[in-house]
């Protein structure tokens, strides 16, 4: 079975969030499972590794023939391909978003023609319109349904040639992911409990009828973690290599972040790694950060993202010098050391499809105190492997963190150390459903 996917990041190419480590570990760990897998991405500016130029494709786009250049490379027994359709597409998002999407889509569409394949899992709405358009059985995974695609019927009919039926109107606008939800054979979020969650108003942002209306080929499959990349036993970035054996080394990583940040050596640390979006919830954080505080933990946060966020988490940082530390960047470094350093790991989302980060966590031994929703609902043991709050507020997270102190960490610890979060048994959930989509 050959199976193309169809996504806006992965690793080890480009990356800007949770997407990229699923598409950089999924394929491969399907590969493993016997399926042959394929990920087609654009030729992003921002990819640095040296590719393979393979030729050309030609397709049409805003009603005129074009060409885009096609790359290729392989790793782990996974082929990538990169369709350059726009030679200024500096990264992932960047926009016009729609109009840069619908041309990659469109490009694939032309260029799957040529190859062989049995199936196309197409993931978000990045990938979505090749859903509709694709000669072969698609599967289509949401991992992020408040980013759906949407644009104006005039704009969509002149770039793409094709009047808007009503399967991809919604509202009075093209709705690129609402369009992949109907045609695909199999629609799949990234966790179970999301799954059900999507098909109510409060989370399924505007599509939970459409969503309801395809609950029979509905399915919640949960993200794995890179079990390698992310290894407190043997990872490169950490100054003290650990396992659950040896979880009293951990501690020397602790101190060696609380040196770096200048922060209180006597205190625990609760750490966070994040995108900082309204769906993370640290605006809540920052509501109560003094008495998260007042509860006698240092705080250390690397995120990026909305500019009053990231101004109000440094000026803490002033205010408290020894206690708070942000570092508003992308760092890989920075966040295993976080993972492995914190003995708290703090996931405060309004919603969450799935999440890494808290399974990341666990994995290095720092219990999450994370919010009951989606994914971490699924993947957090409430008492056992870290802490659940239900409330989505300054309050919730501030009984959240006051709860994981009351409790002994050592073994939510221990016990988060040793949950399989790996993919194989996912990735077979991938390949019943592939099986069933080709039926
Ligand atoms: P999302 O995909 O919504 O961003 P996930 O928890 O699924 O959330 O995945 C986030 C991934 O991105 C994790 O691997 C996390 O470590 C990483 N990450 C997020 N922000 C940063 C950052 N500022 N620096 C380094 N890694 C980050």
């Amino acid at each position: 079975m050959h199976v193309v996917h169809l996504a806006a990041e992965a690793l080890p190419y480009v990356k800007v969030g949770g997407l990229a480590d699923v598409l950089g570990s999924l394929p491969r760990a399907l590969a493993a499972e016997g399926v042959r897998a394929t990920v087609v991405l654009p030729r992003y500016r921002a990819i640095a590794r040296a590719l393979e130029p393979l030729g050309e494709v030609r397709y049409r786009f805003a009603g005129a023939e074009r060409t885009a250049r096609v790359w290729g490379d392989e790793a782990g027994g996974v082929q990538y391909r990169f369709l350059e359709v726009d030679p200024d597409w500096d990264a992932p998002y960047a926009p016009p978003e729609a109009e840069r999407y619908l041309r990659f889509n469109l490009a694939v569409v032309a260029w799957l023609e040529g190859q062989a394949h049995d199936l196309v899992h197409a993931h978000d709405w990045h990938a979505a319109y090749a859903v509709r358009r694709a000669a072969r059985p698609a599967v289509f995974t949401i991992h992020n349904l408040a980013f759906q695609g949407v644009l104006e019927p005039e704009a969509f009919a002149r770039l793409t040639g094709e009047a808007p039926d009503a399967e991809l109107l919604e509202g009075g606008r093209v709705n690129l992911m609402k369009g992949a939800i109907l045609a695909a054979r199999w629609v799949t979020t990234v966790s179970p409990r999301y799954a059900r969650e999507i098909q109510t108003p409060e989370f399924g942002i505007g599509l939970e009828e459409v969503l309801r209306s395809v609950a029979p080929r509905l399915r919640g499959v949960l993200n794995g973690l890179d079990m390698d990349a992310w290894n407190p036993a043997t990872d490169p970035h950490l100054p003290q290599r650990y396992d659950a054996d040896h979880l009293e080394r951990k501690r020397r990583n602790r101190v060696a972040l609380l040196a770096v940040l200048r922060l209180d050596p006597g205190l625990p640390a609760v750490g966070a790694v994040t995108r900082l979006t309204w769906q993370k919830g640290f605006d809540l954080v920052l509501e109560v950060l003094p008495r998260i505080l007042d509860l006698g933990v240092n705080f250390v946060l690397l995120g990026t993202g909305e500019a009053e966020l990231e101004r109000g988490f440094a000026e803490m940082a002033r205010r408290y010098p020894r206690r708070v530390a942000f570092r508003a960047a992308f760092d890989e470094v920075r966040a295993h050391r976080i993972y492995g350093g914190a003995d708290y790991f703090l996931m405060p989302s309004r919603y969450e499809p799935c999440g890494l980060a808290q399974m990341i966590a666990m994995r290095y031994g720092t219990p999450p105190i994370a919010r009951a929703t989606g994914g971490l609902a699924d993947t957090v043991e409430d008492g056992v492997t870290g802490v659940l709050f239900e409330e989505a507020s300054g309050e919730g997270v501030l009984a959240g963190v006051r709860r994981m102190l009351e409790l002994e960490a050592e073994p939510l610890a221990r016990a988060g150390m040793t949950r399989d979060f790996s993919w194989g048994p996912r990735a077979r959930e991938y390949v019943r459903l592939y099986e069933e989509a080709l039926r």
